[in-house]
């Protein structure tokens, strides 16, 4: 089965070249100019860039991480790269820590296999240290995985930098090719926490403007704040569910005091920590 694209432009390596493709079989067998239709499907390419199929070279499919998994599996993700020209993948195989390389690339050829619509490769995730993955960084190499990922953050795959030391050495000796993902793990907790302290200050503010509707002025320690912070954040949803976490707390633990007496219309309303438990007092 021979196809022939007529009268496109060829971008290349090269650069930009009117020419027909020959296509046999699935495979590019001539590029020139007026080549003949021997018998070809022809297809008119009047007024068309032909590209090379591209190669995404950084792709999360079906990876768990940080309690979710990403959107795409490795079917509904080639296919959405075929549809933009994109004919390869280089996915990142992650074993898990406490796994060998080999058994997290076993799982991964499980998640493509017979789903991947397009052709496909792997990096090797390097989210552990030991003698075995030391050892298995030349393995992955002689089948075909020269590129290794490393991660400065995430509980769940970072190394402690001594270690990821050692594994670019490692990998240097081998004759591969590291990737890092590159971002300060402390700092960006630090920030983290910083900017959850302030979208609990401001639901704070809203919870308070009720409870004032209520006679009950609220008094909020900085501790306090932060403890609502830390109770009601999960990293998984974000910063939504914090406020509906936080008003139901400061609520319920108000109209407690409100129903046993300790606080009443006109009185304001201490909100402190304890134990790591949050206290109201008049
Ligand atoms: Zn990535």
């Amino acid at each position: 089965m021979a196809t022939l694209l007529k009268g496109g432009i060829v971008i290349s390596s090269q650069g930009e070249t009117p020419a027909d493709v020959r296509l046999e079989n699935g495979l590019v067998s001539a590029v020139g100019a007026d080549l003949p239709a021997g018998g070809a499907q022809v297809v008119d390419c009047a007024g068309m860039l032909l590209f090379p199929g591209f190669i995404d070279g950084h792709t999360h499919f079906d990876l768990e991480v940080c309690g979710t998994i990403t959107a795409d599996d490795f079917g509904t993700g080639s296919r959405a790269a075929l549809a933009g020209g994109t004919t390869t993948v280089v996915d990142f195989a992650a074993p898990d820590k406490g796994e060998s390389l080999h058994s997290g690339l076993r799982r991964w050829r499980e998640k493509a296999e017979g789903r991947c619509a397009c052709d496909y490769g792997f990096h090797m995730t390097i989210d552990d240290w030991n003698e075995g993955i030391s050892r298995e960084i030349g393995e992955m190499i002689d089948l075909g995985i020269p590129t290794f990922k490393l991660y400065m953050t995430y509980p769940a795959m970072m190394l402690p930098e001594g270690e990821m030391y050692r594994a670019l050495v490692r990998i240097k000796e081998a004759g591969g090719l590291a990737g890092v993902h590159c971002e300060n793990d402390g700092v960006i907790r630090a920030l983290t926490e910083e900017d959850i302290r302030e979208v609990a200050r401001r639901m704070l503010g809203a919870v308070s403007a009720r409870m004032e509707a209520m006679g009950i002025h609220l008094d909020a320690s900085d501790e306090a704040v932060a403890e609502l912070a830390r109770e009601g954040f999960d990293p998984k949803y974000g910063a939504r569910p914090l406020r509906r976490a936080i008003q139901s707390r400061v609520e319920d633990a108000v109209a407690e005091k409100l129903l046993d007496g300790t606080l009443k219309a006109g009185d304001t309303a201490k909100l402190t920590v304890e134990d790591e438990k949050l206290l109201v007092t008049k």
